[in-house]
């Protein structure tokens, strides 16, 4: 059986520089926004070449924080991409903000951004870009659109760490980028967290205060915050993983080279080129009859993911949006299909994979 992604052997050649840092974490006694974090802040930030890495419980808080910390709430529009993981929809709509779906480009499945441009009103105050799978945003097109607009880039980076285009990392293209260290990302840690990254100095002191109760002097609360930040363990071993990411990222694009190299032939729809930013945190085929594809596969001992099988407006969740016409994003969510990619993969395991599939698409 060849699994999808395969936690154990991703961790295993860091197994003991993991255990070190657990043991100090242990040794020094503090648990919660302790060296560690702070540590590990700055080496991120450094990393996506911004002044700021603020750390926080998990993906969607970074995305939710950064809507609060730029005070939107009721009747504003943020542009979502359509076909994009729940949370992204949903950060939108825990801050009581309206959700307004862009059918992606059909060739990149990213945000498209004429379409984009064609759902600013006057109440959108920002566009959240998605890189989905790893792959960048066309940032420059949406950096043009959203200054003309006077409107937020946020960046959704949680498939996106060490990607890169122009020498600019992930994270360091929007007014703020939110970032998901959840186990199987890029660079993840062994349970949940998130970060922010921003060059915006006063955005990461709000957020600093709101992750932390609202307080950035103990026992004065100046707003009603939450209780979202990253943990000593988690920074600790991801303080292990980041110089490595780099590393692990090429093994990614190579994985995905061969891939494309051996299913040339084969009736799918492929991903872009391995262009050299790419991070390809998934590789993904698209094929009109993916759940049979699905099927025979896991039946020759082939594990694979669909991402996502369901669009957010068509989740029970949104029923709201049900009327939503996004057929661009309805057909990819019936096609799409992740085959396995981690950077412990073995060539004959890719091999393997591709064999399979071609056999049967
Ligand atoms: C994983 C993910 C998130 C959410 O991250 P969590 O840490 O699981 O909350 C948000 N957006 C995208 C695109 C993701 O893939």
């Amino acid at each position: 059986m060849i699994p999808f992604y395969d936690l154990q052997a991703v961790i295993a050649p860091h197994r003991r520089e993991i255990d070190a840092a657990i043991a100090s974490v242990l040794d020094n006694g503090q648990t919660i926004l302790g060296p560690q974090t702070a540590a590990f802040e700055t080496e991120f930030a450094q990393f996506c070449g911004t002044r700021s890495a603020v750390g926080v419980g998990n993906g969607l808080d970074a995305l939710s924080l950064i809507l609060r910390g730029y005070g939107l709430g009721i009747g504003d529009e943020v542009i979502v991409p359509a076909n994009t993981f729940i949370a992204t929809v949903l950060a939108v709509t825990a801050n009581g903000c309206t959700p307004v779906l862009a059918d992606p480009d059909p060739e990149s499945m990213l945000l498209n951004p004429s379409t984009v441009e064609s759902l600013v009103t006057p109440r959108t105050r920002a566009v959240i870009a998605v890189h989905l799978y790893g792959r960048l945003c066309d940032m420059d097109s949406l950096s043009a659109i959203t200054r003309r607009y006077g409107l937020l880039l946020i960046e959704d980076a949680a498939q996106a760490h060490g990607a890169q285009r122009a020498g600019r990392r992930a994270g360091g293209w929007g007014h703020a980028a939110a970032f998901s260290f959840y186990p199987t990302k890029n660079l993840g840690g062994l349970g949940d967290g998130g970060a922010i990254t921003t060059d915006d100095d006063d955005l990461a002191a709000r957020i600093r205060m709101l992750r932390n109760y609202g307080s950035a002097q103990k026992n004065v609360h100046e707003l009603a915050g939450v209780n979202s930040r990253l943990d000593e363990l988690q920074a600790a071993v991801l303080r292990v993983r980041l110089p490595h990411l780099d590393t692990e990222n090429e093994r990614r694009r190579a994985i995905a080279r061969r891939y494309s190299e051996r299913l040339r032939a084969a009736a799918l729809v492929l991903p872009a080129e391995a262009t050299a930013g790419h991070a390809f945190h998934l590789y993904v085929v698209r094929s009109p009859e993916r759940d049979r594809v699905r099927g025979a596969m896991r039946a020759a001992g082939v594990e694979t993911a669909v991402h996502y099988p369901t669009p957010p407006h068509l989740q029970p969740a949104y029923a709201e949006l049900a009327g939503s016409s996004l057929p661009i994003a309805e057909r990819l969510a019936a096609e799409v299909l992740s085959i396995p990619l981690h950077p412990a993969m073995s060539d004959a395991q890719v091999d393997r994979v591709a064999e399979v599939l071609c056999g049967i698409a």
